[in-house]
């Protein structure tokens, strides 16, 4: 956008205040002084006076529309040459257009607040070094501090060095005078804190790595490779490799990883090769290390940076490369506005800046690999595990045939015998079960309603720890009923185990073994990822359970034995994408077995062997999922062969919810190469008190779409309350 040269008196801006609460933050208007005219842009940094506030700073995110109805005031300064990345710039505005929502929610979003703050007032402390040559007049006390100086060998920061030799900054002037030390300002970089990693041994490349590489290396800037390579085949030295090459030739790289705090190993392993040309952004980083880690991408003292899903806007400036390590992952996607997928977005910031892509999996989404097959990116593939290390086999037990032998344990024959056996070698085993609390619902058995939360339509978890019925939507939880809300039977059950119930389940069949539990109870405090993965690689755990956060990234040689508790909970979802999921985790969760030199083993309990995402994935069989898949896909129209917009209506009224979402369907059907479904009840139809109906938008071409959608929203009649979430590409229709 360029500024408007009319009216020639006044030119405004819309601001984005850095450094406010998030809850204040929204563009806020300035008047744009004549001499700074031809000098401010969409993405300079500002600094403008805020409330009581003289000077803060901001981003300039767009010019208005219009003048502002009161007096406006003025932008105080320009911060030097912009400080987003022109290329950046361009990135924001192109993720405003396709995701349909404005460029600063996009600025918000990808820029972390303070990160320009840190441009007004960096962080500094002052520093004390000895000086040589000791003059000859000191006190005695001048001696003492000097003395405990060189005892810290001859530099100390001068508020420890005030502590430690307990004197005065007054005192340490004085000796300063005296040329005994030297008093300066030292920038500090806040670095986040990393498990140190023995410094990382290059390995020697596999055949097929080094194809691979190589591959990678006589890349066209903005070609794309889709590394297919299975579970434990090495794909983290490509990365490493291709990185390394890359900084060879003086460009910068970009490695996206699903969830920082799920991937320590990963973040080691880079950091091992890479040291302090890596850093790493994500969002539990306080705000200080982050803003530090941002400019020293920005200024180019780091050409590595490392993070999850917000790091595709890294403000590199010589982008070479950029990895997406576990592409099919959802997490990539944001699910609240900006609603974009990291995936598609470095995709096309790749494209800008004409850098090469690597989107690496064991198990690739099918979007990717259809693009593969087709052509638009080089499938490059790693078909073995290294030092010939076999896939492990995986057994899939009948849960149906279990009962029916009267066997009711939540832990079949099979993973019972297993679990001794492995254990009784001393060997680590992972039990997944994708429900955290102790049991997944509570259903009265004689009219069958399971206990649902109040706000939302899903029924309540039962967690064992505080005897609470929690829902895990909302914030509402509640004793668990004598009685049944419905028909107050007495006759109330618990069904389906959650981890907190496996966990339970295991201390009493294997009262040796020393259990650790990873699901969202456990990790809610800061670094408590890192702690229970931690103790599980250093062997003072037995048996690792959780949800999906065990499926990812895990390399640990003597676990042997992985168990699905039920595989069943995921495959029965109402989503066009479950049976891509579920093949996914149980292929991601079998492949943490037999990294080692030890062999490993699967079991998949199931009340579903049949399934055709449980049988691929017991064969280790991409191709076969991935076939059967896109037939399916083809045949209902979804994506890979249209795309999708969801839009959700909500309301707190159901009557409102209603009328919007047909009026929304109405507009949108009168444009003729537009399929629009709805409006109809989400999978949850109520969500923490509003309820929600979705309009879902079937398209062979998603510009089109997209302009039929603003058209249609800019003419509907909003009432008061009432909102609209859009989401372009869903990841989940749930
Ligand atoms: P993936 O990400 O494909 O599941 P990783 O990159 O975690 O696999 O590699 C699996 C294991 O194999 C790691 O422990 C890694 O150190 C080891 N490894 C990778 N490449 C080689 C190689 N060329 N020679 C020996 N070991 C290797
Ligand atoms: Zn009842
Ligand atoms: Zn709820």
């Amino acid at each position: 956008m360029e500024p408007q040269p009319n009216p020639p008196s006044d030119v405004y801006a819309d601001v984005l205040i850095d450094s406010i609460p998030l809850a204040q933050q929204r563009p806020y208007t300035y008047r744009v002084p004549g001499a700074m005219r031809e000098r401010v842009r969409v993405g300079s940094a500002v600094v403008v006076p805020f409330g009581p506030r003289q000077r803060v700073s901001g981003y300039v995110v767009a010019y208005p529309a219009r003048a502002p109805e009161g007096p406006a005031r003025e932008i105080r300064e320009l911060l030097g040459d912009t400080v987003v990345p022109p290329a950046l710039q361009r990135l924001f505005q192109w993720v405003a257009d396709y995701y349909l929502c404005t460029v600063a929610q996009v600025y918000q979003m990808a820029l972390p607040r303070g990160t320009l703050n840190g441009a007004v007032k960096e962080k500094t402390q002052l520093v004390v070094t000895l000086q040589d040559g000791l003059s000859s007049d000191l006190s005695k006390r001048q001696m003492q501090v000097v003395g405990v100086l060189t005892g810290a060998g001859g530099q100390m920061t001068l508020a420890d060095l005030v502590r430690a030799a307990q004197t005065t900054p007054g005192l340490l002037r004085a000796l300063e005078a005296k040329g005994a030390i030297a008093i300066a300002s030292q920038r500090i970089w806040r670095a986040p804190e990393l498990p140190n990693a023995a410094l990382g041994t290059v390995l020697e490349p596999t055949a097929e790595q080094a194809e691979a590489i190589a591959a990678i290396q006589a890349g066209e800037p903005g070609e794309v490779f889709l590394l297919h390579g299975v579970t434990g085949s090495g794909k983290t030295e490509v990365y490493l490799r291709t990185i390394a090459d890359t900084l060879a030739r003086r460009e910068q790289a970009l490695v996206l990883v699903p969830e920082i705090a799920l991937t320590p190993q990963t973040v080691a392993r880079f950091r091992a090769r890479f040291g302090d040309r890596i850093a790493v952004l994500h969002s539990a980083l306080g705000e200080g290390e982050r803003f530090d880690e941002w400019q020293r991408l920005r200024n180019g003292d780091a050409q590595v940076g490392i993070g999850a899903r917000s790091a595709v806007f890294a403000p590199l400036s010589r982008l070479g490369l950029v990895i997406l390590d576990e592409e099919h992952e959802g997490s990539y996607k944001q699910d609240n506005a900006p609603r974009y997928h990291a995936r598609d977005v470095a995709l096309q910031r790749a494209a800008f800046e004409g850098a090469r892509v690597v989107l690496g999996s064991a198990t690739p989404s099918v979007e990717s690999y259809h693009r593969a097959e087709r052509g638009d990116y080089r499938l490059l593939t790693l078909s073995c595990r290294v030092n010939e290390r076999a896939l492990p086999p995986v057994e899939v037990v009948d849960m149906r045939a279990e009962l029916e032998a009267g066997h009711r344990s939540i832990f079949s024959r099979s993973l019972t015998a297993a679990l001794h056996e492995h254990l009784g070698r001393g060997e680590q085993a992972i039990l997944l079960i994708n429900r955290r609390g102790y049991s997944s619902f509570v259903m009265c058995r004689s009219c069958g309603e399971p206990v649902r939360c109040p706000n939302c339509s899903v029924s309540l978890t039962y967690h064992k720890a505080g005897e609470a019925l929690r829902c895990h939507y909302c914030d509402h939880h509640a004793a668990p009923p004598e009685r049944c809300p419905s028909c107050k039977s007495p006759y109330i059950k618990h069904f389906g185990a959650g981890t907190q119930q496996v966990a339970e389940a295991a201390a009493a069949l294997l009262p040796e073994a020393r259990i650790i539990r990873l699901d969202r109870d456990t990790t809610t405090r800061k670094g408590s990822h890192q702690r229970i993965l931690g103790a599980f690689a250093a062997g003072d755990a037995d048996v690792l359970i959780g949800t999906q956060m065990v499926a990812k990234g895990l390399d640990l040689q003597r676990v042997s034995l992985v168990g699905v508790m039920a595989a069943d909970a995921s495959l029965n979802l109402p989503d066009f994408r479950a049976a891509e999921r579920s093949f996914q985790l149980l292929t991601q969760v079998a492949g943490r077995a037999g990294r080692g030199e030890i062999p490993g083993r699967v079991i998949v309990q199931t009340y579903a062997p049949d399934h055709p995402s449980v049988r691929a994935a017991q064969a280790h069989d991409f191709a076969a999922f991935y076939g059967r898949e896109i037939a399916e896909r083809e045949e209902l129209r979804y994506p890979p062969f249209q795309h999708l917009i969801n839009v959700v209506v909500s309301a707190e009224e159901a009557g409102v919810v209603w009328k919007v979402g047909e009026a929304l369907a109405d507009r949108l059907l009168a444009f003729p190469e537009l399929m629009a479904l709805g409006p109809a009840e989400a999978p949850i139809f109520q969500l923490r008190g509003r309820y929600r109906v979705q309009v879902l938008i079937k398209t062979p071409d998603l510009a089109y779409a997209r302009n039929a959608l603003r058209e249609a929203v800019r003419q509907l009649e909003r009432p008061q309350g009432l909102r609209l979430a859009i989401d372009v590409e869903p990841h989940s229709l749930l």
